[in-house]
């Protein structure tokens, strides 16, 4: 069986490498090292029905097929690793803090209803009954069982750990040439010439009293939306913008903009200490879908996730791992790299 190289070490990346290890092949990792990646800012939202989009169905589908497979995918690396993940099946809660965000909100679970996706319209004093920190002034929402989350930080520290001996810090100018997967998320516009462009995203992280939340909040917010994500340290993650833009910059103006939207949902976190502000770029293509799929002819390419890179890291190790080993699978026909063209 030839060697594989894997070209990008992120989350995408490494769980593509770590399924070809488990299947017995030689991988060596390609990374430019460090923390540059779009996983180091995500949230870690494993959302298939707060990620729906109009218009999107294919990808729908293999958000779905992901969501399926991340709690095996879970426990299959804790087991492995001997990591905690913070995997959580808690669920999350949409909020819609005034009259036109419940209208706006209603458009969306309507839209949700339409494909299946499992969730349960509340009134006001349900919803405080789940999440009692929430404000007075919240006029609706819905409980979403089927969105999870987990710590993509402590996924690609696991993820590092299972191919420690696989992985080299090295930041490809071009493809190495042999079997390839290039995973390198931004970078792979470079190496390939496909069209993977970034979109900024600010995070913030807070940092109080654990258990204030208790599910992932979506906010519809003043117009605005805004998510929160609590972990089981105290930590809340706030997130986030989304700007055709390219720098790092931490503007004043988007951390006020989260922190009025987070405070307005949740007034107890105005406590909280803020730990950190965070931009990374989400690697995403001219339709926001992955590309997944064979480039040419040794080259197979896994990037492109834009806003769903963490949810769907299991189904695509999966499905590129397949794809070397010469099995193609049907999900991947509308994915292919070459639909630009
Ligand atoms: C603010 C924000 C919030 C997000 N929240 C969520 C969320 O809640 N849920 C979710 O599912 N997704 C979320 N995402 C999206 C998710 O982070 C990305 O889709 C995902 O990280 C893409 O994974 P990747 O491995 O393809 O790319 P990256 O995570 O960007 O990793 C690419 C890797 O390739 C390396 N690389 C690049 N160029 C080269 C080169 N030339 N040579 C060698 N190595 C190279 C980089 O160093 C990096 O390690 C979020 C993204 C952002 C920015």
């Amino acid at each position: 069986m030839s060697h594989v190289t894997v070209v990008g070490g992120g989350i995408i990346g490494l769980s593509v490498a770590w399924r070809l290890v488990q299947r017995g092949r030689s991988v060596t990792v390609m990374d430019s090292g460090g923390d540059e990646g779009a996983w180091y800012a995500a949230a870690g939202m494993l959302a298939p029905a707060g990620e729906t989009a109009f218009g999107q169905d294919p990808l729908q589908e293999l958000l779905l097929e992901s969501a399926r497979r991340w709690p095996s995918f879970a426990a299959e690396l804790e087991r492995e690793t001997g990591h905690d993940l913070c995997y959580n099946a808690t669920g999350a809660v949409d909020v819609a803090l005034t009259g036109d965000d419940l209208a706006e909100a209603r458009r969306m679970w309507a839209f949700r209803e339409q494909r299946e996706l499992k969730m349960r319209r509340l009134p006001p004093s349900d919803l405080r009954e789940l999440e009692p920190a929430l404000s007075p002034r919240v006029r609706g929402g819905a409980h979403v069982p089927d969105d999870h989350q987990v710590d993509p930080r402590r996924v690609v520290a696991a993820l590092r750990a299972a191919l420690a001996d696989a992985v080299t810090t090295s930041r490809m100018t071009s493809l190495p040439g042999g079997t390839t997967v290039v995973a390198a998320g931004l970078g792979t516009a470079g190496l390939t010439g496909l069209p993977v462009r970034p979109v900024k995203g600010l995070v913030l992280r807070l940092r109080g009293e654990p258990g204030v939340l208790r599910h992932i909040v979506n906010g519809y917010v003043d117009g605005r939306h805004v998510y929160l994500v609590p972990r089981p340290d105290g930590e809340v993650v706030v997130g986030a913008t989304q700007e055709e833009r390219a720098d790092f910059t931490v503007t004043a103006g988007s951390v006020l903009e989260l922190l009025r939207s987070a405070v307005d949902l949740v007034p107890e976190l105005a406590e909280f200490e803020l730990t950190e502000t965070v931009v990374r770029h989400r690697p995403s293509t001219p339709d926001n879908a992955p590309l997944l799929g064979r480039w040419t002819g040794d080259v197979v390419v896994a990037a492109g996730h834009h806003r769903n890179g963490v949810l769907l890291a299991p189904v695509t190790a999966d499905l590129i791992a397949d794809l070397v080993e010469g099995r193609v699978d049907p999900l991947l026909a509308a994915f292919s790299p070459g639909r630009f063209a």
